[in-house]
């Protein structure tokens, strides 16, 4: 957030105003068109540089991000992970620093290191931007809007909401920056439901109820959002997660999903592991708006590419 109050780098939702999220959300709106007709494209980058850096594996998020930076008319390098000098030796900053010589304008950072977006933030020229696409466990907040997008757009806004986390929440990033956007936007009722080693740290999340009754938390929820297990980041793994009965004990099924509102909406930010965490009926069942979830992505994430255009004067 600059001085001004203007977007200027995206780390974390946390201490953003409610407009800010709430104009991402509106501009989101009108990039979205129904399916089979064209893109929405929108000029406003052109002839400036995006550069994507993932260093951490992602599939939904970077295509969005390139589909994003295209569609807003940038140019657009993917550094591919594999064949960047940072496992050659080279520090991350190095790197940035590099790009930044070649007049990167934006940078789109995931890496499994916390705070390494904010300390690239920290380290660029006053004139580039930061988006954070994926840091640890710790931040998501790209996700967190789509999320809040989708919430809005079938529940009509986020006061006296019910939401329901399930699953590993311990290791979410997803989950910590919902939640900031949800605290920041409304007055709605958070319950975390998590397996046995999945629960949270109550510190991150003040005022939800932590539960590891599974059943209990989905009782007349609006809106349940199912998480995976994060492999990558439990370094003792248990038994739990490679247990077959984890859909049955723990996962969103479709007997389970019965206690939810007849109303509810069923979420998942991908990569879903089917018949693990959720059902692959409830997936593809009519309360599942997980696909809504993906185009919203990209619309999110063209606004706020379109919202760093406005507000910086990048011409
Ligand atoms: N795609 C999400 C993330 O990057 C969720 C997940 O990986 O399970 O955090």
């Amino acid at each position: 957030m600059a001085e001004d109050g203007h977007l200027h780098h995206l780390l974390k939702l946390a201490g953003l105003e409610p407009k800010v999220l709430l104009d991402i959300l509106d501009q989101a709106e009108t990039y979205l068109r129904p399916p089979g007709s064209a893109p929405a494209r929108d000029d406003c980058l052109a002839g400036r540089t995006i550069a994507n850096l993932f260093f951490e594996a992602s599939t939904r998020t970077r295509a969005s991000f390139e589909l994003a930076a295209k569609r807003m008319s940038a140019d657009v390098l993917n550094l591919d992970v594999n064949t960047s000098s940072r496992i050659k030796g080279e520090s991350i900053l190095d790197t940035i620093y590099t790009l930044q010589a070649m007049q990167a304008d934006i940078f789109v950072i995931r890496d499994a290191s916390a705070g390494i977006p904010a300390l690239i933030a920290a380290k660029v020229e006053p004139h580039i931007s930061v988006l954070n696409a994926g840091e640890a466990d710790v931040s998501h907040p790209t996700q967190g809007l789509l999320d809040l997008l989708t919430i809005r757009q079938h529940k009509g806004g986020f006061d006296g909401l019910t939401v329901t986390i399930i699953g590993d929440i311990a290791h979410s990033r997803v989950a910590r920056s919902l939640i900031e956007g949800l605290s920041i936007l409304g007055n709605s009722e958070v319950r975390l439901a998590a397996p046995p080693g999945m629960e949270p740290d109550p510190d991150h999340y003040p005022g939800a109820t932590i539960t590891s009754d599974i059943d209990g938390a989905i009782e007349g929820t609006d809106v349940i959002v199912t998480l995976r297990i994060q492999r990558e980041r439990i370094r003792e793994k248990s038994s739990l997660m490679t247990n077959p009965e984890y859909l049955k004990q723990y996962g969103l099924t479709e007997a389970r999903l019965e206690r939810a509102r007849a109303d509810a909406i069923v979420m998942h930010p991908g990569p879903m592991n089917r018949d693990v965490e959720i059902a692959g009926a409830v997936a593809d069942g009519p309360q599942s708006v997980i696909t809504r979830q993906v185009t919203n992505g990209l619309a999110v994430r063209m606004a706020i590419l379109a919202t760093l255009a406005g507000n910086r004067n990048l011409a």
